[in-house]
């Protein structure tokens, strides 16, 4: 049996997603997730072989997920393919300008930036002392969501309030999805014959979390999430850019308190608060083909936004060799990309229709005429990308 494989860990406040995935084949041999971590009930449920199964572990934190991944990885005779372990990190402040195998100096680097993220940080570390418990012999690494985004200039991370504030708190723009950024502007490269290392490329992330990149020569120049995943397009639940005097607003004319505002941006707004129906953008989708005029409205704003974050973006750039749309909105909603792409009409898009609505579920490829400025999907895997890095940073 051939170690070739990597366990791509990736744990949220109360859910740890997993996978083994042979970095070279591309092949995916398991793949799963724990949930329900705080509380009593949680479950583990595991795709193999195109079966799913689930099991009940009661109240396991996520030590008691990453034991019961053991057993499963043991009892499917996985265990002995597996050559490492790679995290996926949501937050690496300044510190982690690329992925890195795990030291005890690296985990208090990650325990060193948790206040800038602090459910998914901590919850990342019950996943790395676990895999540290349950698996010693194996090496691991970690994959920031940040890292790529450390590349932007000052002119694109700094916000304009006192200075002291960054100096001194780290108070700037990080930008997420970053992992998701390097795969999806290397493949639309590969597959449109350009040289990375001479590119132009804009990168719409589209999914519950929804964010925008400009990518220069391979390197993030601006993206549109901040200091939080909160910063930016309209997302499912989030607001994205607001007056920040809304807050003041919210307490002194509404009575809400600060906690309650902070839940209100996050948790209920976007379009499921635009639209008062949902933040899955297919039933706003499916809402507005009925005519119901507040999902259409919602699925406007949704695109007005982000046609106006890549306009800038394209100016920043200077050119625009690709626009890519990833995320599950970016690969599967022709009516968003198109929505899109006729807002973005004066950079040269023109729409190829079959293309565009062919292109859905896992299918990458170029959405626009010949002779147009090009637009293409790229289904993004993240969860490669962790395999890869951590691969490569074991062979060394
Ligand atoms: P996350 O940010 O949670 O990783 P995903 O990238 O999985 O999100 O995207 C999830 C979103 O993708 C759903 O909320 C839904 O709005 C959207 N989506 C999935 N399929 C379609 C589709 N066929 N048409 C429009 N939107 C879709």
């Amino acid at each position: 049996m051939s170690k070739d494989s990597v366990l791509v860990i990736n744990c949220g406040s109360s859910s740890l997603k997993f996978a083994v995935i042979n970095p070279k084949t591309e092949e995916e041999s398991i793949s799963g997730i724990a949930e329900c971590l705080v509380g009593n009930d949680a479950s583990i449920t595991w795709k193999l072989n195109g079966e799913k199964q689930t099991l009940d572990l009661g109240a396991a934190g996520h030590e008691g997920a990453i034991e019961a991944l053991v057993g499963i990885l043991r009892e499917n005779n996985l265990m002995e393919h597996i050559e490492a372990i790679g995290h996926r990190i949501v937050h690496g402040g300044e510190k982690f300008t690329q992925s890195t195998l795990i030291t005890d100096e690296v985990i208090q680097g990650i325990e060193d930036c948790s206040h800038l993220a602090p459910l998914h940080n901590s919850a990342h570390l019950l996943g790395i002392r676990a895999c540290i418990k349950y698996f010693p012999e194996l090496p691991q690494s970690v994959v920031f969501d940040t890292a790529f985004h450390q590349t932007m200039p000052a002119e694109s991370y700094l916000y304009a309030v006192p200075y002291n504030l960054y100096e001194e708190h780290g108070l700037r723009r990080y930008g997420m999805h970053g992992t998701s950024y390097r795969y999806v502007s290397k493949t639309a490269a590969d597959m449109l014959g350009l040289d990375l290392d001479n590119s132009a490329i804009l990168v719409a992330h589209l999914g519950n979390g929804a964010s925008a990149c400009a990518i220069k020569n391979g390197e993030s120049v601006d993206t549109t999430m901040g200091l939080t995943p909160l910063e930016g397009l309209v997302m499912g639940t989030r607001s994205g850019d607001i007056d920040p005097n809304v807050f003041s607003f919210l307490n002194k004319q509404c009575g809400y308190s600060l906690d309650e505002i902070i839940d209100l941006l996050n948790k209920k707004s976007g379009m499921l608060g635009l639209s008062g129906l949902d933040n899955d953008c297919r039933v706003l989708e499916n809402a507005a083909a009925e005519g119901h005029q507040r999902a259409q409205l919602t699925l406007d704003i949704f695109c007005h936004v982000l046609a106006k974050k890549l306009a800038g973006f394209a100016a920043e750039l200077g050119r625009i060799d690709a626009l890519v749309f990833t995320g599950g909105i970016g690969e599967n909603s022709s009516m968003i990309r198109k929505n899109v792409m006729e807002r973005l009409s004066i950079f040269g898009f023109d729409v190829d229709e079959q293309a565009n609505e062919e292109t859905f579920r896992g299918k990458s490829g170029v959405i626009t005429k010949p002779g147009s400025t090009v637009a293409m999907v790229v289904a993004t895997n993240e969860e490669l990308m962790i395999a890869r890095d951590t691969e490569a940073l074991i062979a060394g």
